[in-house]
């Protein structure tokens, strides 16, 4: 069965994009934690950080790359911004697909909860 992100890469269902590549998609959040809440996804299917493999490195580093240029785009390179991957139970991981959340437009408090 198909991911929730996996049927937004199909354009199954719909999302507002920011950015797409080969392997990459980066969306709104629909339930958004700051004014800019954007998902950067791997258009391959890895559950999460547990599931990824050596062969998956290029991938990682292109989620990373993905948000630079997010950053870029939006004009918040100066001001900052934060990514966070939630892994498991514990971190209140809820789709199963590996993701990046990309956080920015406000203040972002530290620790986090
Ligand atoms: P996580 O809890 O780290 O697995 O994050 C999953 C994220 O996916 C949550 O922030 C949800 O708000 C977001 N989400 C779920 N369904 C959609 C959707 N259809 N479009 C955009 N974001 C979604």
């Amino acid at each position: 069965m198909k991911t929730i992100f996996e049927k937004i890469i199909d354009r199954e269902i719909p999302s507002t994009i920011e950015y797409e590549d080969e392997s990459v998609i980066a969306f709104r959040d629909v339930t958004p934690q700051a004014p800019i809440h954007i998902l950067i996804v791997p258009k391959k299917r890895i559950s999460s950080i547990n599931e990824c493999k050596a062969e998956d490195v290029a991938i990682l580093g292109e989620l990373l790359l993905t948000a630079k240029k997010l950053a870029k785009k939006l004009k918040i390179d100066d001001n900052g911004y934060r990514l966070v991957v939630n892994t498991g139970k514990d971190a209140g991981q809820t789709v199963f697909h590996l993701h990046i959340h990309f956080l920015a437009g406000r203040d972002l408090n530290w620790p986090p909860g």
